[in-house]
């Protein structure tokens, strides 16, 4: 298994309602509700979001299409919407999407890149099938740690934090095996993969310390 973000997107709220700090690869954005909701319309809201992100894989999916096809096509536009309704007894989301091209499209072209709109990736994923998993860790949790070293690092490790969501084992494993003794096997792999595999850790169970040289 491996993380199509190498960087997850993070987010932290406080008590004024309802800012999220959303933290990505380059930078942070605010989310938030509008005044109905009880929010103060900061940012965008989370339906706001889910659907930018559609509108943006669309763009820039067709935008690459295009180009590598040469095609003489300046701008386009794209908006969504979304909203549920029933569907043989089940609630089901209907997203529309509109694409309007802003410069000359022959039919040929216009249903091209329709088909090509529909297959960006975010479309696919939201088309697909999604689970998604959660776990929850407290920030008070014991501090047992137990070290695993190499010349260069220790590999520090709190069970208690460990939620063995198998991110260390699955991406891995010649290092992290939880079938083999000890579990963490330090000549597995070089420090620098070590050290950008314990940066995945969701938990902070796993942290890096550097021996000096
Ligand atoms: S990634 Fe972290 S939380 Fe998940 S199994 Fe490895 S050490 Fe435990």
């Amino acid at each position: 298994m491996i993380y199509k973000l190498e960087h997850p997107v993070a987010g932290e709220i406080g008590t004024t309602k309802y800012q999220c700090t959303i933290t990505w690869r380059n930078g942070k954005l605010i989310a938030d509700e509008p005044p109905a909701s009880g929010g103060q319309d900061e940012g965008p809201d989370p339906y706001t979001l889910l659907l930018t992100s559609v509108v943006s894989c669309t763009l820039i999916t067709l935008r690459m299409y295009i180009d590598r096809k040469g095609w003489d096509i300046a701008a386009i536009s794209v908006q969504a919407n979304l909203f549920r309704n029933n569907k043989d007894d089940k609630p089901v989301t209907f997203i529309d999407r509109d694409i309007k091209f802003l410069s000359p499209v022959t039919a040929e072209q216009r249903e091209k890149l329709t088909d090509i709109a529909k297959s960006c990736p975010v479309s696919k994923i939201l088309q697909g099938e999604i689970v998604v998993r959660t776990f929850a860790y407290n920030d008070s949790e014991t501090e047992k740690q137990i070290k695993y070293g190499n010349d260069e690092i220790t590999v520090l490790w709190k069970p208690d934090f460990c939620r063995h969501s198998g991110r260390c084992v699955t991406q891995l494993p010649g290092v992290f095996n939880t079938q083999a003794h000890p579990w963490i096997r330090m000549q597995g792999a070089s420090s620098a993969e070590i050290i950008a595999q314990v940066g995945k850790c969701p938990t902070g169970a796993l942290s890096i310390q550097r021996k000096p040289s």
